[in-house]
C-alpha cells in the first residue's frame, strides 16, 4: 500500500522529529499502566491542557487501580467535576473493578482484553498497548485521522466504515518494527502541535516532503468533513427548593446523560411558552415531587452548550411549604461536596454567594 522507502522515510523523520519536540507531558514520565490509561481516557475528546490538573488530581485522589476501584462512584464524579464527558468516569470506575476481579487487578495486556472493558475502543486499546507494553498496535484518534488522511490525500470522509479501514490499515503498516511507543505519540504530537485542524503548519512538518495534502496545496480540505445538523435548542425550568438552610437534589440515574451528578429539580419546557411559568413550576413539583411550595424570585437564566444540544435553564427560588416524598435536602454549605454538572454548580455557586 505505501512504497517501502516513503515509509521508512515517515518513520524516521516523524521519529526524529518526536526527539527534538514532545511535548512534556505528566503521563509521559511514568511507566504506571494505571496512570497511562486514566491519562488516555482523560484524553478522550478533550485537549491537554484541560486533562493535566484533573488527571493530577485524579491520581492524588486515587493513586492506585485498587483505591479507584473501591472508591464510591459519586467520589469519582467530583473528583472529575468539571472535565464533562462523564460516561468516561463511570466507565473508568466499573471498568477499574473488573480488572480488579476479573484480570487480578492487572491492566490486560491483549488488545480481546482490553475491548472487553467499558470505555476502551481501539484507539484506547491501542494507545495502552503501545505505550504500556510496546506491542505495536496502532492508534486512531482524532488527531491521527487528521494527520493520515492529510499524509495520504484520503478524500472519503473518515467517518465512512471503509475509509476508517483504510485509515486503520494505514496507521498499523506504518509503525516501525520495535518503535511503536513513539511512533504512535508522535503522530499524535504532530497532529496536536504542527497538523491542526484549520491552520496546519506545513513549512515546519517533518513529514512536508511526503504528504499528499501539502502536496495538492489544500491540505485542510482533508479530511473531509461531514456537515453536521444544526444541534437542538431545549428549554427547561428548574427550582432551587429550599428549607431552613438547606436546598432540595435529585440525584440522575447512574446511566446516560450526567450518570449520577446531583442537580436542582428541573423540567423540559415544551415549545417556547414561557407564559405563567411560576404557576406552571408549582403544579410540576406538586405532580411530580408531590410536595408544595410557593414559587419566589428568578434567580436569572443559565445557559449550557453541550455536545447534543444547547440548554436554556430559568431558575427560581422556591420554598418548601411540606414535607417531600423525593430527592435529599443537602445545607448550603455543603453543596460543594456532591458532583454537579457545570450548570448546575453554576446555580449552586449562585445560591451560596448570594444567599
Ligand atoms: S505537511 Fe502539512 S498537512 Fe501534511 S502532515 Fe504536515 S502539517 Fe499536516
Amino acid at each position: 500500500m505505501i512504497a517501502i522507502t516513503s515509509k521508512e522515510k515517515i518513520q524516521s523523520k516523524l521519529l526524529q522529529w518526536f526527539k527534538k519536540s514532545k511535548r512534556d507531558l505528566p503521563w509521559r514520565k511514568t511507566r504506571d499502566p494505571y496512570a497511562i490509561w486514566v491519562s488516555e481516557i482523560m484524553l478522550q475528546q478533550t485537549q491537554v491542557v484541560t486533562v493535566i490538573p484533573y488527571y493530577q488530581k485524579f491520581l492524588k485522589s486515587f493513586p492506585t487501580l485498587h483505591h479507584l476501584a473501591k472508591a464510591n462512584l459519586s467520589t469519582v464524579l467530583k473528583v472529575w467535576e468539571g472535565l464533562g464527558y462523564y460516561s468516561r468516569a463511570r466507565n473508568l470506575h466499573r471498568a477499574s473493578q473488573i480488572v480488579l476481579i476479573r484480570f487480578h487487578g492487572k491492566i490486560p495486556d491483549t488488545l480481546k482484553d482490553l475491548l472487553t472493558l467499558p470505555g476502551i475502543g481501539r484507539s484506547t486499546a491501542g494507545a495502552i498497548l503501545s505505550f504500556v507494553f510496546h506491542k505495536e498496535a496502532p492508534i486512531l484518534d482524532g488527531n491521527a485521522k487528521r494527520v493520515l488522511s492529510r499524509l495520504f490525500a484520503v478524500s472519503e470522509s473518515p467517518d465512512k466504515r471503509k475509509t476508517e479501514q483504510l485509515l486503520w490499515k494505514i496507521s498499523e503498516s506504518l509503525i516501525p518494527k520495535g518503535f511503536s511507543n513513539p511512533f504512535n505519540q508522535a503522530l499524535m504530537d504532530l497532529g496536536s502541535m504542527i497538523c491542526t485542524p484549520k491552520d496546519p503548519q506545513c513549512h515546519q512538518c517533518p513529514l512536508k516532503k511526503h504528504c499528499q495534502g501539502y502536496l495538492s496545496g489544500k491540505p485542510e480540505r482533508y479530511p473531509l468533513r461531514t456537515v453536521k445538523k444544526a444541534i437542538p435548542h431545549i428549554t427547561a425550568v428548574s427550582a432551587v427548593i429550599g428549607k431552613g438552610g438547606k436546598v432540595l437534589l435529585c440525584q440522575r440515574p447512574p446511566k446516560g446523560l450526567l450518570g449520577g451528578l446531583w442537580e436542582f429539580p428541573n423540567w423540559r419546557i415544551k415549545g417556547k411558552r414561557r407564559a405563567r411559568l411560576r404557576l406552571r413550576l408549582r403544579n410540576t413539583i406538586k405532580k411530580e415531587m408531590e410536595m408544595n411550595v410557593e414559587v419566589k424570585e428568578s434567580m436569572g437564566t443559565f445557559q449550557q452548550t453541550y455536545s447534543h444540544f444547547k440548554l436554556t435553564l430559568h431558575v427560581y427560588y422556591c420554598v418548601a411549604m411540606g414535607k417531600n416524598k423525593k430527592g435529599r435536602w443537602v445545607a448550603v454549605g455543603n453543596l460543594h461536596l456532591l458532583p454537579m454538572s457545570r450548570i448546575h454548580r453554576r446555580i449552586a455557586n449562585a445560591l451560596s454567594g448570594g444567599r
